[in-house]
């Protein structure tokens, strides 16, 4: 599919991809950029890139395509660093959580001759570093694709055909639209886990223990959500500020109206809710998308005690 790549961060996601490149035999030549040099001589020793430097710029050299897999607030020094070195032509794609941010960072420095082609996989674990990888990550999962208006459409067709010889699904969006859908689905529930997750570390000690131990009760899920990696996590809240801000909103309206509902003992308010929100689970079902493992989104609201559908050491239902 390409003659050389470049995967800049081999994280869960570029080392996942890497591995997932290479068993499908999708480039001649595979090269990891990753700034810190333990994690070149990782990948090198995983055996899941031909090649792996420190500097971003040698990288890249003669890349035909190069994957962005580095927290979505590293791009823009990723794309002044390597701006002045990429081959005409060369598309650049990147995998980060949030799209309009991800866009204005990168556009500044790419020349006129590349192709971005910004894209986001709905799929991930609340691992990190490049042992965590894994090439069946994206199996039967989205990946998202928000090029611009002006981007070239055979450059959007091969990053479509990667997604897909990847195992993935692709949807195509605009930018600003991707975040807002992923503000509601992805970075609300990992806002609303790590504060649950944080409010139950503020407990007296006797009932701190107790909270751990009855954790499958939904407690559970929660934590797991709430041990994804923290740089990526900030930075999400950090550039998707507006749309995490305006669901935000919403949930804090419709919270406060679940209280006062509860405050006047209304049950026939919170069992109309209840009743709605069962309506979007059959939804889910419906669309396939209900399998624990294949729905990362959902994690939050698995049934407690529900066991994770993949092997443990691949984590489970984390995903930015
Ligand atoms: P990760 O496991 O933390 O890996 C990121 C890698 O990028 C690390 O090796 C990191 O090195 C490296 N890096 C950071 N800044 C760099 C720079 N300036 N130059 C070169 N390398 C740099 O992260 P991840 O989970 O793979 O996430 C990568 C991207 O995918 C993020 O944008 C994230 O939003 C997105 N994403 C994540 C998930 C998920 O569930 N994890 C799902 C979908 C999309 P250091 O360790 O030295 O910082």
């Amino acid at each position: 599919m390409f003659k050389k790549v470049t995967i800049i961060g081999l994280g869960l996601i570029g080392s996942s991809m890497a591995r997932g490149i290479k068993e499908k035999e999708l480039a001649e030549q595979l090269v990891a950029a990753d700034r810190d040099q333990n994690v070149c001589d990782k990948v090198m020793e995983l055996g899941v890139v031909d090649e792996a430097t420190a500097n971003l710029a040698e990288g890249i050299k003669d890349s035909d395509l190069i994957i962005l897999a580095v927290p979505v607030g590293a791009i823009e020094d990723v794309g002044k660093e390597i701006g002045p070195f990429l081959k005409p032509d060369a598309i650049v794609t990147d995998t980060g959580s949030v799209k309009q941010a991800v866009v204005d960072a990168l556009q500044p420095f790419l020349p006129e001759s590349v192709h971005l082609v910004p894209g986001h996989p709905i799929a991930g674990t609340e691992f990190s570093g490049p042992e965590s990888g894994f090439a069946e990550l994206f199996h039967g999962r989205w990946a998202i694709l928000t090029p611009l208006p002006e981007t070239s459409i055979k450059a959007v067709e091969k990053i479509t055909a990667l997604w897909q010889a990847l195992g993935s699904n692709i949807e195509i969006m605009d930018p600003k639209h991707h975040d807002l859908v992923l503000g509601i689905t992805s970075h609300l529930p990992h806002l609303i886990a790590y504060t649950i997750v944080g409010t139950a570390t503020e407990l007296e000690d006797d009932v701190k223990s107790e909270v751990l131990k009855f954790s499958a009760s939904g407690f559970r899920d929660f934590t797991r959500i709430a041990a994804s990696d923290p740089t990526m996590w900030r930075d999400v809240f950090l550039y998707n500020r507006v749309a995490v801000l305006d669901v935000l909103q919403r949930f804090t309206e419709d919270l406060t109206a679940l209280q006062k509902a509860i405050r006047r003992g209304d049950g026939d308010y919170l069992y109309k809710t209840f009743s709605e929100t069962r309506d979007i689970r059959k939804q889910i079902i419906d669309l396939g998308q209900a399998d624990y493992a294949a729905a990362p989104d959902m994690a939050g609201v698995a049934p407690a005690g529900t066991p994770p559908a993949v092997a443990p050491h691949k984590g489970s239902a984390s995903s930015g």
